[in-house]
């Protein structure tokens, strides 16, 4: 899979946000990123969940609460990496993943909560759009994972998982080991 893939998460309020701040760190891990970053209230149940997912099912993430984002942001350029924000009012995503694909910079993947400050729309190398109609920030972040992987992060074994999901046609086969 070449290149590191972080996602940050933008703006987490523990009330508001606890599932679905948790979903994104999910589909982060299950689609492919190595990090997880998580700005806003830094919340210990979202950040517990992801570290106990990886105990059980495997792999491993860099895990962290950002406490300034936007230094963090400017950061991860001046050491050479990219950034693309997920949001509707970007370009299609099918204009521009072939460039991501082949770029072999470090890639941050933002994505938003309510309202998105204008300075990410501004340092961000690529703004992207999964369709141009208002969704969600697990629904963009699991079709752009999987449109920059082409879909090879859904066969991804985790060598060290304790949990093995066996592909069954009926009923859960589980190998635990
Ligand atoms: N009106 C908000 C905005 O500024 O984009 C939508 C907020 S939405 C609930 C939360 C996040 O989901 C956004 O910040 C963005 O990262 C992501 N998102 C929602 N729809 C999207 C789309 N069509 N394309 C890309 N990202 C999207």
């Amino acid at each position: 899979m070449g290149t590191h893939v972080y996602v940050l998460r933008l703006g987490h309020r523990p009330e508001r946000d606890k599932r679905i701040t948790t979903h994104v760190a999910l589909v982060a891990r299950a689609f492919g990123a190595s990090g997880f970053l998580l700005s806003g209230i830094c919340d210990p149940n979202v950040i517990q969940t992801l570290t106990r997912t990886l105990k059980q099912w495997g792999g491993s993430m860099e895990i962290a609460c950002v406490e300034k984002p936007k230094e963090y942001v400017r950061t991860w350029k001046r050491l050479g990496g990219e950034v693309i924000h997920l949001t509707m009012y970007g370009l299609p995503v099918d204009e521009i993943i072939s460039k991501i694909q082949v770029s072999s910079k470090d890639k941050l993947v933002i994505v938003g909560s309510e309202k998105v400050d204008p300075f990410y729309y501004e340092e961000a190398d690529y703004n992207i759009a999964i369709g141009n109609q208002p969704h969600s920030e697990v629904a963009a972040l699991a079709v752009f994972l999987d449109r920059l992987y082409k879909g090879r992060q859904l066969y991804t074994y985790f060598s060290d998982a304790k949990l093995n999901i066996i592909p069954h046609p009926r009923g859960k086969h589980v190998e635990h080991r």
